[in-house]
């Protein structure tokens, strides 16, 4: 897919802010500091598109982009920031897991996951409980320009073998990078198959 255009639609603070518009979406989401913004960022090919934040954990907003005019880029919070306060997160997890259960448009979500680090709970937990409220997600391993090929391997099989004792199915993977632009043109692929079907 090329992308055309991309714009800032919205930010919404909750479910009922979301547009009425049904176009189809794709949310992405993961631990601050995970990369996000910058994935987003690439995948559109611009630069503040998506805000590099300097304060993780500071978004705390559903950012809508409308891309080529015909589906929506989600930006949701990232999770997993230990310096947010707990009202704050507890109130997190409730708009996030609103949107994630009832958005009726939402076709898939992309779980971004650092391939530097070993499984992570906080990654799993967040997948399991995707699968187990039947809603599609994929992951996207980030920053594996950062480690060495050998290192990327290794966490990405470790973190399918954890899920795998937790979910049924194996979730579709890629690999990306947005320094170096990896990953762009498959992430962008499976979205544009995803619009057809
Ligand atoms: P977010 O909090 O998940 O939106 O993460 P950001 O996009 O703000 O990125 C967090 C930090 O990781 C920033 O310093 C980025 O420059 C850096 N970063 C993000 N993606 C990559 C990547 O693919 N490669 C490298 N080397 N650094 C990255």
């Amino acid at each position: 897919m090329k992308i055309h255009t991309s714009e800032f639609l919205k930010s919404a603070a909750d479910l009922e802010g979301c547009p009425e518009s049904e176009l189809p979406e794709f949310a992405f989401i993961g631990r601050s500091n995970v990369g996000k913004s910058s994935l987003l960022n690439m995948l559109t090919r611009s630069k503040g598109l998506a805000k590099v934040s300097s304060t993780p954990g500071a978004t705390q907003l559903i950012n809508y982009f409308t891309i080529n005019e015909s589906w929506f880029m989600v930006d949701l919070p990232g999770y997993g920031y230990s310096k947010t306060p707990q009202k704050v997160r507890d109130g997190f997890q409730v708009m996030v897991s609103e949107y994630l259960a009832n958005r009726h448009s939402l076709r898939c979500v992309f779980v971004l996951v650092d391939s530097r680090h070993t499984p992570q709970k906080i990654d799993l937990d967040f997948a399991e409980w995707l699968a187990n409220a039947g809603v599609p997600f994929v992951l996207a391993f980030t920053k594996i320009d950062k480690s060495k090929a050998g290192k990327v391997k290794s966490n990405v099989a470790a973190f399918l073998k954890s899920l795998s004792d937790r979910v049924d199915g194996e979730p579709r993977t890629f690999l990306t990078s947005a320094e170096k632009g990896t990953g762009r043109g498959e992430v962008l692929d499976f979205i544009d198959q995803a619009l057809k079907s």
